[in-house]
């Protein structure tokens, strides 16, 4: 620490603040642009910087800017709690907005995949049942092509809302890509998942989207591949997406605008190391079996 550290600066008029938090900006955005180059970035850190005679007031004026909407600031000379609630909330939205689409609000495929394997997790621990849903709206490109991508893009929200308003706050609702959507139910054995996703499906077929380019409104329905893992042997996560994507591909293949169900792949625990006889035993009775 240097023995006679300069005062801070005081920032007399607000061309003064914008001057030099562009600056900073600057040399911070021109570092991270150095740092992403390499291969390896070996370290993040979070950098603070004491503004003397900023006002909360200005701040948020200045915060309006989205070049600055992402930076977070702490008044020290407050009550901290607010601020740091603020800066939770901030925190917040900005890890919601990393994890969700902008269209339709729902988890992108990377939470998906988190949430998956954590579930499949908890299922073989639990011994308990996990359903996988993947769903996908049926002739979208139709939609698009008659009404354009904006009511496309209505569909698309109106048909995330009927998956979100009909699951339990438990389950996992994802846009899996275009008008393709996923449905983690954990806790769930076909035999619930599958009366949720019909029930899902007729709310679906009842949308009723408003499109100024038809005299009607706009009526969907989709196709759903269905998947159910017991949690009592092992399976790869990309094996049971696989699993409900098969059905779904054999639910256009049938017609659309309905369920299939995937087999099962983990009816029962794997018993081969648990068996009271060995494997040298076993030839050894049916050799003798065969031979009488
Ligand atoms: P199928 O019944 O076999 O699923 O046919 P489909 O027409 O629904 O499927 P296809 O894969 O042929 O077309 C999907 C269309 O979805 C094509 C693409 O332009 C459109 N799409 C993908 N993402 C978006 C989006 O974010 N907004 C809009 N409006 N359209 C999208
Ligand atoms: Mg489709
Ligand atoms: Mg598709």
């Amino acid at each position: 620490m240097p023995k006679n550290p300069s005062k801070p600066k005081k920032y007399g008029d607000d061309s003064t603040i914008i001057a030099e938090l562009d600056a900073l900006r600057r040399e911070l955005l021109g570092h991270m642009h150095r740092a992403s180059d390499k291969k390896k970035i070996e370290e993040d850190l979070v950098v603070f910087r004491f503004v003397y005679g900023l006002s909360r007031k200005k701040w948020m004026e200045l915060t309006g800017r989205p070049d600055l909407a992402a930076w977070l600031a702490m008044p020290l000379r407050e009550n901290t709690y607010v601020a740091l609630q603020r800066m939770q909330q901030t925190l917040e939205n900005i890890s919601h907005a990393a994890g969700h689409d902008d269209l339709t609000g729902l988890a992108r495929r990377d939470m998906f995949e988190r949430s998956l394997i954590s579930e499949m997790e908890r299922a073989r621990r639990t011994k308990s049942s996990v359903s996988l849903a993947i769903l996908d709206i049926d002739d979208f490109k139709q939609i698009n092509d008659s009404c354009g991508h904006v009511q496309g893009d209505a569909v698309l929200r109106a048909f995330a809302a009927v998956l979100q308003e009909g699951t339990r706050e438990t389950d996992l609702c994802a846009r899996f890509g275009g008008e393709e959507f996923a449905l983690i139910m954990p806790a769930t054995p076909m035999v619930k998942a599958l009366p949720l996703l019909e029930r899902l499906m007729t709310a679906v077929r009842h949308l009723d989207i408003h499109c100024p380019e038809l005299n009607f409104g706009i009526k969907i329905t989709c196709s759903a591949g269905l998947a159910c893992y017991k949690g009592l042997g092992d399976l790869h996560p990309g094996e049971f997406i696989e699993m409900a994507d098969k059905a779904l591909y054999s639910a256009k293949q049938k017609g659309k605008d309905r369920i299939e169900k995937a087999p099962f792949k983990d009816i029962a625990p794997d018993w081969s190391d648990k068996t009271l006889v060995n494997s040298s035993e076993k030839s050894f009775f049916f050799t003798k079996q065969s031979n009488s």
